[in-house]
């Protein structure tokens, strides 16, 4: 096993333990544990070997063993040993949102519920309401939270769906005869989370497809073939999770192999979206042409498409890009006489440099300097850091005795470093009435404010609107974090009129952040797009807490494509010069 298997294990013992109601100590001491794998800046082979194992933070004794343990043999008598004892249904009732091992164990308990589908059941039956410590809130939450988890139900996170597909490309390319292959579907569309994975292939004439669909199905992380022709495979595949509590997801995943002189039209016509394709199919028509997942065909047989520009070209569009393709007005700008065309999406490697990150003052796992110089690493000229306000216990939130002594760190650091300049801002909480957890005086001496909600976040929907509209016309707000608190097909978006928060962000000049964490990816694309038209500046952060995160910054990006955004209606674009300019001439405006 390597580092994040291990750290997924561990992070399951601690699980079942609390639902064992075991020694907080030892659940921490496993999630801490977790945590440090996840974060290695060697490879676990070379600390092992080297015997330095011991030495990195987080890693106690007892499980240093049991590391070696599952990195030799993939087994841990401990772990099989708690899975005997936890019914597996109390883990899938952990994903509801709002319901922690306390209350699952009580429910188990109380009324020997066991499963997601008993405690449906129970809820409505009108029994949970009753249980000490539940209530009708509590029972309706459930049901909503059910459905939620429901409506999820065979999808997967973007990044682990893109890894094992890229694989499994790369894979398959080296197959000698294999010519052309591409990822198509959601996933081409940079879509946030996707059912299955697509690929379309040519082979070279002669080849035997035979081949290619032998190492297809052999694939390590297929535990299920659906289907198996010549020109179409299909399998289910098991991958790693670490953000289901099971640490598995599963999803589909089709090859399919057509003659070169296919290849354009199948790949656009399995990329989608469908409702993309229905309008392309009727213009088609409309030109006296019959468009299908093989050809582009006049009265005279097929049109020669070579590629996807050349099908948009016979239909007299421009091409469409794939992350463009959810018929929402992108054909109508791709008419040459449009008055609005497409947009010029921004490039993916525009960033020029991120606002919100954590450091070890608060919940992150890099010193500032770490981070800084990880951001130049990857390019960029300016790291902003953002550790949590006071408030927030939890995360280690910094005093404001602890924001001038980073003050003091960063003035060192950016005399001392080259070729990075950092920022001083905060993630300052949106307390429950939207005050801000800091005074006047403190946030008017950042570089820049972000303003998030961490807390409270069951508000009703009107309390939680008017909160954040408070917050952000703080004069010293620049930026609103994470805006809906969404985490992909874990938590729903709290209750919050983004409307509403979108017209207070556009008057009071606050830029919206799309947080890159792909779990997050908040705000979503539509509300990007929304925010866009509305001419509302945007600004793309990783909310890094380790150095390895700040690169989650291309899921961001895409977001950003996906919300049809040019390079310039991201802040972040901008230069290190142009930026401070703009903060400071920012806060003499509002000051
Ligand atoms: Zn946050
Ligand atoms: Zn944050």
């Amino acid at each position: 096993m390597d580092a994040n298997e291990i750290a997924a294990v561990f992070n399951e013992i601690a699980i079942l333990l609390e639902l064992r109601g075991e020694n907080v100590f030892k659940i921490n001491a496993y999630r801490k544990a977790a945590r440090a794998l996840e974060t290695l800046t060697q490879p676990l082979d070379n600390l092992i070997a080297e015997g330095n194992l011991a030495k990195v933070d987080g890693i106690g004794k007892a499980l240093l063993i049991k590391i070696e343990t599952l990195h030799k043999t993939n087994r841990l008598e401990e772990l099989e040993h708690l899975r005997g004892q936890v019914p597996p249904g109390l883990l899938e009732m952990l994903r509801l949102p709002g319901i922690g091992p306390k209350k699952v164990k009580a429910l188990y308990e109380g009324l020997g519920i066991a499963s997601l589908v008993a405690l449906k059941e129970a809820c409505e039956s009108d029994q949970i309401a009753k249980v000490k410590g539940f209530g009708p809130k509590t029972q309706v939450n459930i049901l909503e939270g059910i459905a939620f988890l429901k409506e999820g139900e065979g999808r997967v996170h973007r990044p682990i769906a893109l890894e094992v597909a890229n694989d499994l490309v790369n894979r398959l390319r080296q197959i000698e005869g294999v010519q052309r292959i591409e990822i198509a579907g959601s996933l081409r569309r940079l879509r946030d989370t996707v059912k299955d994975i697509d690929i379309v292939a040519t082979l070279a004439p002669g080849v035997d497809p035979e081949g290619v669909m032998d190492v297809f199905v052999a694939y390590p992380q297929v535990v299920h073939v659906s289907g198996r022709g010549q020109t179409k495979a299909s399998v289910v595949l098991e991958v790693r999770n670490p953000m289901m509590l099971s640490g598995r997801s599963r999803l589909g995943a089709d090859l399919r192999l057509v003659a070169p002189e296919n290849f354009a039209p199948a790949l656009a016509y399995f990329t989608g979206s469908k409702e993309h394709n229905v309008r392309l199919r009727s213009l088609a028509i409309e030109a006296g042409y019959k468009l299908n997942e093989y050809a582009l065909a006049g009265p005279n047989g097929p049109l020669d498409c070579p590629t996807e520009e050349s099908i948009y070209r016979h239909l007299g569009l421009a091409w469409v890009p794939p992350e463009l393709r959810e018929m929402t007005g992108e054909i109508a700008a791709a008419d040459p006489k449009a008055k609005s065309g497409l947009p010029n999406l921004i490039p993916m490697g525009a960033l020029k440099g991120i606002f919100h990150n954590h450091t070890t003052a608060s919940d992150g796992n890099a010193s500032l300097e770490e981070m800084a110089l990880a951001a130049r690493e990857l390019g960029l000229e300016y790291f902003g850091v953002a550790d949590h306000s006071q408030s927030l216990g939890i995360a280690n939130g910094l005093t404001p005795d602890r924001v001038k002594k980073q003050w003091t760190e960063v003035d060192l650091l950016n005399a001392k470093l080259e070729g990075v300049h950092i920022f001083k801002g905060t993630e300052v909480d949106i307390l429950e009435d939207g005050s801000l957890d800091y005074d006047d005086a403190l946030l008017a001496g950042f570089d820049y404010v972000v303003a998030s909600v961490h807390m409270y976040m069951n508000q009703p929907k009107d309390e939680m609107t008017a909160r954040i509209i408070k917050a952000i016309s703080h004069p010293s707000v620049t930026m609103l974090g994470h805006p809906t608190g969404r985490l992909l097909l874990r938590r729903n978006a709290y209750a919050v009129d983004l409307d509403a928060v979108l017209a207070a962000a556009m008057k009071h000049q606050v830029m919206i952040e799309i947080n890159a964490n792909p779990w997050r990816l908040d705000l979503d694309w539509i509300h990007v797009r929304r925010a866009r038209e509305l001419g509302i500046l945007l600004v793309i952060n990783p909310d890094a807490h380790a150095t390895n995160e700040i690169a989650n910054i291309r899921y961001g990006l895409e977001v950003a494509r996906r919300g049809w955004c040019e390079a310039e209606d991201v802040f972040n674009t901008r230069g290190v010069l142009e930026v401070t300019k703009h903060l400071q001439e920012r806060k003499e405006r509002k000051g």
